[in-house]
């Protein structure tokens, strides 16, 4: 059924409302009309008796009227009635006998006493509106009756009592007048009172319907840019899939806006904001949609899209919308976007898919320093178990346990003694058994469990380094760091607080760190590097040869070691450029005074190359695979008897 609109029903209710009054107000008014008629008809009944009664005598009430009192009382009728003012009179004796009838008719009869002669019998004036039953004009069908009692007194006690007819036609027309023109009044008031609640219900009306639609339209946007929120973009998503060609979701957000935002101040961020909303609305094509999903995240849905190049084409022109800096109350900012590209059904099936492949592609952007990046699946393979396995490292670290560290030797070239161990995480997973770190360190790092990941390591590791303290042995052991943990302030305090809480002389203990955990932020990465040195830990420079470290940033460093990557010396007997960067960083090294660690030495050809390089410390699986710690006291007594080289 359908529904009436507000107005409408409005309108049907207080219409009923006013018909309903106004019938109301018409009968009450009828009713004091009618009141005020028999009132005034009592009135001239009573004038009337009182002549009467001066013409008669008690005497002829009782026995029978006088020829000359029945002629006047003939007079009196017929003289009023014909002023139209009395219509018929009767007088009645005790009994309800008619002594006198103006008609002649009923003279002499007794018709049984009703309540109004009766009534007047005991002394009282009654009146009523009666219906003629003998009209001469057909439109005078009703009367006033009269029934006044006459201070003659019968016989028997009770009065005699006149009966007067009076006209109502009259009275009725007063009546009617007055009727419509009471009704007139209240009904003009009762319309116009309408009249203004119909106004003021189309303006009520009218203004909920506007706040409906801002209702609706803040649902649907961003409040800050004005731009369509997540909420309109899925269900655009939706609707553009529905059309069934392929949809386009380019996702993007700002690299480093969290700091703009912190340095420069939140209302100076949401500036920036409006403006990237601005260039990113203004570079979109017809059809397209921006939308910005929260924080520094905006994504713009391309309807109909050919096939993942066109998509990936899109995510550049959105790129280029960055190219010139921003200027935001004076202050020129180079934004750079990270942009995920992904498509439908390609990609994702549904939406929430389809958003989360556009995530996955803008961090592979971000990470890869791409700047736009497709969602390919092959990356992304086995995210969702990649999530379960992080929540799974999250209970490792902490009561579960299920983490425990291995340990490879580093042996002195030249005399193959054991010169430190090199703690290498392993994870020990319920259902999947021996997990390396390659498969899950750089989880941890990507998702701030890197912290207690090396808080947990630097534990074990010292923990076991005091335990050979305590057996007698001074074995110096080296954990690798990971990028992230330069950026951490309060790293230093953490490392003196573990070697404190072992009670391990940070001489013992060597930190790795990898050239590209430099080059993030060198100054910082100087400053907590001479911290931890200025205590007396020992750093080594992980895998080196695979970043990009510059020569300044190596001589500012605190450096101990520098461990030449396995790649290098993999490829060491083959000569080439790998044999020329060992000699040269083996040469720099010693000309920095640091010492050289070849890592990943597999054969005795390599170990041979490395010797007549003059390298320091060989690691590697041709003198010793990690190990569990049980095993480190025993290898580090029998000095490495390390193979002669051919
Ligand atoms: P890395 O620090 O360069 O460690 C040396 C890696 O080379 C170890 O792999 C070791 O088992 C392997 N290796 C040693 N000798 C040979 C050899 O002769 N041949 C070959 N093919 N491999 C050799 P692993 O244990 O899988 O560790 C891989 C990387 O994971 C480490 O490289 C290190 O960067 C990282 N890592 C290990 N433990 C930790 C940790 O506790 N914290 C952090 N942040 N990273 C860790
Ligand atoms: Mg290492
Ligand atoms: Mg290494």
């Amino acid at each position: 059924m359908r529904r009436w609109s507000l107005t409408t029903t409005f309108a049907a209710v207080s219409l009923a409302a006013v018909v309903v009054l106004g019938l109301v107000v018409g009968v009450v008014v009828q009713r004091v009309v009618k009141h005020a008629a028999t009132a005034e008809a009592a009135r001239a009944g009573e004038l009337l008796a009182r002549f009467v009664e001066d013409r008669l005598t008690p005497a002829s009430v009782a026995t029978g009227l006088t020829a000359e009192e029945v002629s006047y009382l003939d007079r009196a009728s017929g003289h009023r009635e014909d002023r139209g003012q009395l219509r018929s009179l009767r007088l009645y004796a005790a009994g309800g006998k008619i002594l006198y009838d103006s008609d002649h008719k009923l003279d002499g009869q007794s018709p049984p006493v009703g309540s109004e002669l009766a009534l007047a019998y005991s002394g009282r004036v009654a009146s009523e509106v009666e219906q003629d039953n003998r009209p001469e004009h057909p439109e005078q069908r009703r009367l006033l009756e009269v029934y006044v009692p006459l201070r003659l007194a019968t016989p028997s006690g009770t009065p005699a009592v006149l009966e007067v007819y009076l006209p109502y036609a009259a009275t009725e027309q007063r009546a009617r007048a007055a009727t419509r023109l009471i009704a007139g009044v209240l009904l003009t008031g009762l319309a116009a009172l309408w009249a203004l609640m119909w106004w003021l219900s189309i303006n009520v009306n009218r203004r909920l319907r506007r706040q409906a639609e801002l209702n609706e339209h803040l649902a649907l946007h961003d409040a800050l840019t004005g731009l369509p929120n997540r909420r309109q973009l899925t269900a655009e998503v939706g609707r553009a899939a529905d059309a069934g060609s392929p949809v386009g979701l380019v996702l993007l957000d700002l690299d480093r806006f969290k700091e703009v935002n912190d340095a420069l101040g939140h209302s100076f961020g949401d500036e920036l904001l409006n403006q990237v909303a601005g260039r990113l609305a203004g570079n979109a094509r017809d059809g397209e949609l921006v939308a910005r999903l929260g924080g520094d995240e905006f994504a713009v849905l391309v309807p109909a899209v050919a096939d993942p190049a066109a998509a990936q084409a899109v995510g550049a022109r959105v790129a280029e919308a960055f190219e010139e800096p921003f200027r935001v109350r004076g202050v020129l900012l180079d934004i750079e976007p990270s942009i995920g590209v992904a498509l439908m059904p390609h990609h994702a099936e549904d939406v929430d898919t389809l958003l989360q492949r556009a995530d996955v592609a803008m961090y592979q952007a971000k990470h890869g320093h791409t700047r736009v990046a497709t969602y390919d699946q092959v990356t992304d393979a086995n995210s969702v178990e990649r999530l379960s396995l992080l929540t799974e490292l999250r209970a490792a670290l902490g009561e579960a346990g299920g983490l425990h560290l291995a340990y490879q030797p580093t042996v002195e070239l030249a005399t193959g003694e054991v010169v430190g161990v090199e703690a290498l995480v392993r994870w020990d997973h319920p259902v999947r058994g021996l997990i390396s770190p390659g498969d899950f360190v750089p989880l941890a790092e990507r998702t701030g469990l890197i912290a207690p990941l090396t808080q947990h390591v630097l534990g074990l590791a010292l923990a076991q380094c005091r335990s050979w303290l305590d057996a007698g042995l001074r074995i110096p052991i080296a954990v690798n760091l990971s990028a992230r943990n330069l950026a951490e302030a309060d790293l230093p305090a953490r490392v003196l607080a573990a070697l404190a809480e072992h009670g391990v002389p940070p001489e013992l203990l060597t930190l790795e760190i990898t050239e590209s955990a430099v080059m993030d932020d060198p100054a910082r990465a100087e400053l907590i590097l001479h911290r931890l040195v200025g205590h007396g830990v020992r750093i080594a420079l992980d895998d080196f040869g695979t970043g990009y470290s510059s020569m300044v940033s190596l001589t500012r460093l605190p450096l101990a070691w520098l461990k030449i990557d396995r790649s290098f010396v993999s490829k060491l007997t083959q000569g080439g450029s790998a044999a020329v960067i060992v000699t040269t960083s083996i040469r720099l090294a010693h000309d920095l005074g640091l010492r050289v660690v070849a890592e990943g030495v597999e054969t005795g050809d390599q170990l041979e190359q490395l010797r007549d390089r003059g390298c320091d410390v060989v690691q590697g699986y041709l003198l010793a695979r990690p190990m569990a710690p049980e095993q480190i006291p025993a290898f580090a007594a029998s000095r490495t008897r390390l193979p002669a080289g051919g």
